[in-house]
């Protein structure tokens, strides 16, 4: 099959083997296996060119929600069955990534953060047993066992397949989130508006303008927190419904010009009001917005796109603004970005968040500028002590790699325990040489 990130770049022709239990993943890791979930990261991760694939979307199963929150599932089930099996009895997902189509097992190897970072940390904060098979055995393990517990967070699917998780999830009382608004015309606006008040709010978000004249990155900020069934006299917990809309063909190259999107940009700026408190939206209107529209991403046309994404220490705030002004005058089109906060890492030495902030760019193929401006970018992100994200990657230079994860040694060392001869790998993993230290 041919397999692709959701960036739709770099393709990979790989033999794909349905994965239905731990017996048959014992044998496959006989020889190299990419695990592959729903296919959301954005770059090679999830891909062997040559190679086998192994489709852990079949390793379902999702038991009651107990008393505490604690639910099993199998790796393979999607945030969306879990989002639908569990609200309707009042539980929801402690970190949500911007889409529920990701499956538990690619969430964690991910070690996904959601827009309550700064509070609650990454969805792996919130696992309390992860299982999984790995060419050494089946391993069962908790937070209590450390850093052999953490090592599988984040790790990209290279020390082993995970098959059932337990997590803790969140008590709510309703499907409505609360949400304030507020429209800035400048990216100093934002962050310093970000930076005093955050803390009263569970879930932050800024969508940011890259192509605003004079690149000033102008912003709407989004807070919000769970609305209570009492206030709000309902106590409705009716699960997002399914996307009743799809982008039917990939569009023709060039669709998404730099005046397409400086005009969808503006439209969508004009419509957000400059300060709103307390609107009532629904869930998957808040976290998801973009499942509402399947095959969203054949939007960027037969050559894809990018999504760049990166993190930065508090110190290297200008590292955002730098990075905003060089978009804007690189002719470069971008939707709208997203600028967050990140609270406190994890104990996960591939995990991707740092405290400080992040800015994610999606950007498509085709401008001749921009591999320049993202090897810039790359160096920028170095010197100020961040990294690019590893689930939207497809190009990141092994020497970056090294720098942007200063703990490789540490994971190739804790990794070596249950792969040691790197049977599990991707193209990514190839292109990086994640385990070399
Ligand atoms: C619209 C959109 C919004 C997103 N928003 C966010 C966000 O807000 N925050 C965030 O952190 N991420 C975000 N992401 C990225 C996404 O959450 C991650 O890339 C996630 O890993 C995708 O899960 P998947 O099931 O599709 O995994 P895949 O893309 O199939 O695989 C991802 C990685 O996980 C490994 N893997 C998959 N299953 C397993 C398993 N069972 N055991 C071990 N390894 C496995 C693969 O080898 C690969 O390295 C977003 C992606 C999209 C498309």
């Amino acid at each position: 099959m041919r397999l692709t990130g959701w960036g739709r770049t770099a393709p990979a022709t790989s033999e794909v083997v349905r994965v239905s239990s731990e017996a048959q993943l014992a044998e496959l890791l006989s020889a190299p296996l990419a695990p592959r979930g729903l296919g959301r990261s954005y770059g090679d991760a999830a891909q062997l060119a040559g190679g086998r694939v192994g489709d852990l979307t079949g390793l379902g199963g999702i038991s009651e929600v107990d008393a505490d929150g604690l639910v099993t599932a199998g790796a393979g089930v999607s945030l969306d069955a879990l989002v639908r099996a569990t609200l309707p009895a009042g539980w929801f997902l402690p970190v949500t990534p911007g889409t529920r189509q990701v499956t538990l097992g690619g969430a964690l190897a991910a070690d996904v953060h959601g827009k309550n970072h700064h509070r609650d940390g990454t969805l792996g904060a919130h696992v309390t047993r992860l299982r999984l098979v790995s060419p050494t055995g089946v391993h069962e393990l908790t937070p209590a066992d450390g850093e052999r517990f953490w090592v599988h967070l984040g790790a990209m699917g290279l020390t082993g397949v995970l098959t059932e998780v337990t997590l803790r999830l969140l008590r709510v009382t309703s499907d409505r989130v609360l949400v304030d608004t507020e429209r800035f015309s400048d990216l100093d606006g934002v962050m310093a508006a970000m930076v005093e008040g955050d803390h009263r709010y569970r879930y932050s978000v800024a969508w940011v303008d890259c192509a605003a004249r004079g690149g000033r990155g102008r912003a709407v900020l989004t807070r919000g927190d769970h609305a209570e069934g009492a206030d709000l006299g309902s106590a409705s917990l009716e699960p997002p419904r399914p996307a009743l809309l799809a982008v039917p063909v990939t569009a023709p190259p060039g669709l998404l010009s730099g005046a397409t999107v400086a005009a969808f940009n503006e439209l969508w700026f004009r419509r957000a009001p400059r300060h709103r408190v307390g609107e009532v939206q629904r869930l998957g209107t808040f976290f998801h917005p973009l499942d509402g529209l399947r095959d969203w991403n054949r939007l960027y046309g037969p050559r894809g796109f990018v999504q760049y994404q990166f993190a930065v220490p508090d110190a290297a705030a200008e590292t955002v603004r730098v990075a905003v002004a060089r978009l804007a005058v690189s002719r470069v089109p971008s939707f709208l970005a997203v600028l967050k906060r990140f609270g406190p890492a994890d104990p996960a030495p591939l995990s991707f968040p740092q405290p400080g902030w992040t800015l994610a760019l999606d950007l498509p193929v085709g401008p001749p500028g921009l591999p320049a401006l993202l090897d810039g970018l790359d160096g920028l992100v170095t010197e100020a002590g961040g990294r690019v994200y590893l689930a939207k990657d497809a190009r990141l230079a092994p020497a970056s790699a090294r720098a942007m994860y200063p703990r490789l040694g540490e994971f190739a060392r804790l990794a070596a325990d249950f792969d040691p001869a790197h049977r599990l790998t991707s193209d990514l993993d190839r292109r990086l040489r994640l385990r070399e230290g």
